[in-house]
């Protein structure tokens, strides 16, 4: 079957081009620019780059940004003091704090000190909960990539059986209560997926579409999908590659090239869902400055 490929560059470039158009605007009428605060804690290598990359895309569309850095010994009471600061900070719009923290931070601690007015990750659980309310929220980045994928590209989903892999609370959890919502996209018969699911093949096989978030390398192959499926990719897993200049390749949790031939659309990794979940941060923080949602 010949399958379309879902661009993530295509469609996080789109976006960022109307945000940056958008700050012209505000800028040429004098109004607030747009300012996003990240914290980084640790050198993760991983967090490093996706933190390099939001800062980047800042600069892009002509957000301030400020990063802060802090070793990995830092402590929680440290942490939360600066999330507390910045809470204070009218200068700034939106805070993200990159995961994973180190073990001795509760991450969820961290979230819940972020105010939910500056959590532009749509971490915090008063977002979560206004999400699942379908009350204007700022929806977790990742989800809401996807979401502005499926509406970009005009696939329907309206009354199709969409199966969700993974329910985490950034991606699998929020992803299928968006899916499910009476909204478009949306309106899908949603199943969600997880570690305990039994015979997981026999329900992807009836799916119009996947969605999978599980972070286990090409775990999806080409039996376990129907012909037509389309094909939603978020994983991401490094793999020591000596061959590539960065020393690794990424690799999604779908079996790309079996599972393809099947779809009428797919999405790459990389090139897919990773770069949509910029844009959606970004589009978040113009939401949190224009204080469209609260
Ligand atoms: P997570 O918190 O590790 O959750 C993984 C989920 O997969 C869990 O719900 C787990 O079930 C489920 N699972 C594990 N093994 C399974 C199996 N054999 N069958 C069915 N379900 C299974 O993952 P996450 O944070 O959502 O991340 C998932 C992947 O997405 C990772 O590769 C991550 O790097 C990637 N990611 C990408 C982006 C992006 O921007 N593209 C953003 C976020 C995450 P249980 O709940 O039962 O344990």
């Amino acid at each position: 079957m010949a399958y379309q490929l879902l661009d993530g560059k295509k469609i996080s470039e789109e976006i960022l081009t109307e945000i940056a158009a958008e700050v012209k605007i505000i800028a040429a009428k004098g109004g607030k620019i747009p300012h996003l605060a990240a914290i980084l804690v640790g050198s993760d290598g991983a967090s490093i780059t996706y933190v390099n990359n939001k800062v980047k895309s800042c600069e892009r569309v002509g957000f301030i940004s400020t990063l802060i850095t802090y070793d990995a010994n830092i402590t929680e009471e440290q942490l939360l003091a600066k999330v507390i600061e910045i809470n204070n900070d009218s200068s700034i719009d939106g805070l993200i704090v990159q995961s994973p923290l180190p073990k001795h931070i509760s991450e969820s601690k961290v979230v819940q000190t972020i105010l939910p007015e500056k959590d532009v990750d749509g971490f915090h659980p008063t977002n979560f909960g206004r999400l699942a309310l379908g009350l204007p929220t700022y929806v977790s980045a990742t989800p809401n990539g996807v979401m502005e994928m499926l509406k970009r590209y005009e696939i329907p989903t309206d009354g199709k059986h969409c199966v969700v892999i993974g329910r985490s609370n950034i991606v699998g959890s929020p992803m299928s209560i968006l899916m499910s919502r009476n909204a478009n996209p949306g309106n899908a018969t949603v199943t969600l997926c997880h570690s305990r699911t039994k015979d997981l093949k026999y329900i992807t096989l009836q799916a119009d579409i996947i969605i999978i978030a599980l972070g286990k390398a090409e775990f999806l192959t080409a039996d376990m999908v129907k012909e037509g499926a389309v094909v939603i990719d978020v994983g991401i897993t490094r793999m020591v590659d000596g061959t590539k200049k960065s020393g690794y390749r990424l690799l999604g949790d779908v079996k790309f090239d079996e599972v393809a031939e099947k779809c009428s659309y797919i999405t790459p990794v990389p090139g897919g869902v990773g770069l949509t979940t910029i844009a959606s941060l970004l589009s978040n923080t113009l939401k949190a400055a224009k204080k469209e949602v609260y």
